[in-house]
């Protein structure tokens, strides 16, 4: 069945697409890259940002528009935008077929098969107070790394990752209830998975020729899993044991949270020698007020204190950030502080977001979104430019250095470049250990391979380097 999958979202949302490739390709879906030459649409949204929301509701409404000019295919919105919306999906719009939460994809084959016999399936995951099924929950954690390992080569919807680089999972759902965030009511409360679990599907991954392993959870470093009358094992532990397995060259993790970074990871970072330096801990506000308001559980003081204890042990470590602005209440004093903060942080990048309420969350419901648009454009753009600002100094401070890089695929402007591209030389991109983007000049067979490089420029978003040593 020709099948289309387009994934908008987090990295959470990728590594489900990469689950639903690899069943799928099981039951002899062939992937396509336009919807209109797909028999199955399937989309798997976020719901955190109303843009993603936004952009999958206004594909649906094509949907419908060609469903009644005769076009029909079978359409499918998985993740967690399905979650929160459920059936309103099928009643809202005639070409939604199913519906399918996150907690639910392992039960994907048989809700197209339901689908396909003109049934509207909608599958959704338990409410957080509601018990959690055992089954349910071994079912979507259950993986065929060699199906999964296959399908990141080749599909266009997971074309971030090269084939030497995957997401494993170790924790789903949150339990911080962030005022603006849906993502508690929707993944459902945090459950950390057996390491027992985690390892054998890193050692399978390594197996599959992955050298490059991302750990996924909401706040990952809250990672905790305790035995029945056994021992508990933290995130500093799991870092600990997997770096251990023969062939694991990166290990890194996002996303973390502040309230509760010890000190042991920075130490299990500073220690390992295959954990990257690289933290991704979203501050999202410089001021107190606000951070209170979004219920996020540190003050400014404690963020700066993590920075600087991250700083202390890690000396080399590379932080970024999300933000937001335009949260109810924000007065310009507060937007000063996220300036400050990035000024003085020195992230290699921070995530930008304008506020919009989410229904469903805490903050939609208690606050009025009473910051005008045009406030809260300006005031993303003058973050921005602080930001770029402070990712140009960043950069630059890597100029003359060498680094390693995992060479991830051609430059996204490969093809613009003034001297056509060919196999034997083409601008490629790569990632260092510290995340940064790397733009070299080399030959695709580095595609998935470790190059050292010079870094000879640098600008807000990238470095650009020379091939130093190639295999
Ligand atoms: S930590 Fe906050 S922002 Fe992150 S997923 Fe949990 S509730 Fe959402």
């Amino acid at each position: 069945m020709r099948t289309y999958l387009e994934t908008l979202g987090c990295q959470m949302n990728k590594l489900d697409s990469e689950l639903v490739v690899g069943m799928l390709r099981e039951s002899e879906h062939t992937f396509v890259d336009d919807p209109k030459q797909a028999e199955l649409v399937i989309y798997n949204t976020c719901s955190v940002r109303e843009h993603a929301e936004d952009k999958v509701l206004s594909r649906l409404g094509w949907h419908d528009k060609r469903q009644a000019d005769g076009a029909a295919a079978v359409v499918g919105v998985i993740g967690c935008m399905a979650q929160r919306m459920g059936g309103e999906l099928t009643q809202r719009f005639a070409s939604v077929d199913f519906v399918c939460g996150p907690g639910q994809i392992h039960r994907l084959p048989d809700l197209i098969d339901a689908a396909l016999d003109g049934r509207k399936p909608v599958a959704l995951d338990p409410a957080r107070s509601e018990p959690r099924d055992a089954a349910a929950e071994a079912g979507v954690n259950r993986l065929d790394v060699s199906r999964r390992a296959n399908a990141l080569a080749d599909e266009p919807a997971l074309a971030t990752l090269c084939d030497a680089q995957a997401y494993v999972r170790v924790a789903r759902g949150c339990n911080q209830f962030c005022s603006y965030c849906i993502v508690p009511f929707v993944r459902g409360p945090e459950r950390s998975r057996p390491p027992q679990a985690i390892t054998e599907e890193v050692r399978k991954l390594l197996d599959a020729g992955i050298t490059d392993v991302t750990l996924l959870g909401q706040t990952v470093n809250s990672y905790r899993h305790a035995e029945p009358n056994g021992p508990t094992t933290r995130f500093a532990d799991l870092l600990a044991h997997l770096s251990c397995l023969p062939g694991l060259r990166r290990l890194r993790f996002v996303t973390s949270h502040p309230a509760g970074f010890t000190r042991d990871v920075l130490e299990a970072i500073r220690g390992l020698p295959n954990v990257c330096e690289y933290i991704h801990c979203p501050a999202q506000h410089g001021s107190d007020s606000q951070l209170q308001a979004m219920n996020r559980g540190y003050s400014r003081a404690e963020y700066d204190d993590f920075v600087a204890m991250a700083r202390e042990v890690v000396p080399e470590v590379v932080l970024a950030s999300d933000f937001i602005v335009g949260f109810p209440g924000e007065r310009e004093a507060d937007h000063q502080q996220s300036t400050e903060l990035i000024r003085q942080a020195g992230f290699k990048n921070s995530f930008i977001f304008k506020y919009s309420p989410r229904p469903g969350t805490m903050a939609e419901r208690t606050y009025a979104d009473d910051i005008p648009d045009d406030v809260k454009k300006r005031r993303n753009a003058e973050l921005l430019a602080v930001q770029n600002a402070a990712s140009l100094a960043h950069h630059e401070g890597y100029v003359g250095r060498e680094m390693e890089i995992i060479v991830t695929g051609p430059s996204a402007r490969h093809d613009k470049q003034a001297t056509p591209p060919t196999p034997q030389r083409m601008q490629l991109m790569g990632r260092s250990r510290g995340d940064h983007i790397v733009i070299v000049d080399g030959p695709e067979r580095l595609i998935g391979q470790y190059v050292d490089v010079t870094v000879t420029g640098a600008n807000d978003r990238s470095l650009f380097g020379d091939l130093r040593r190639q295999p």
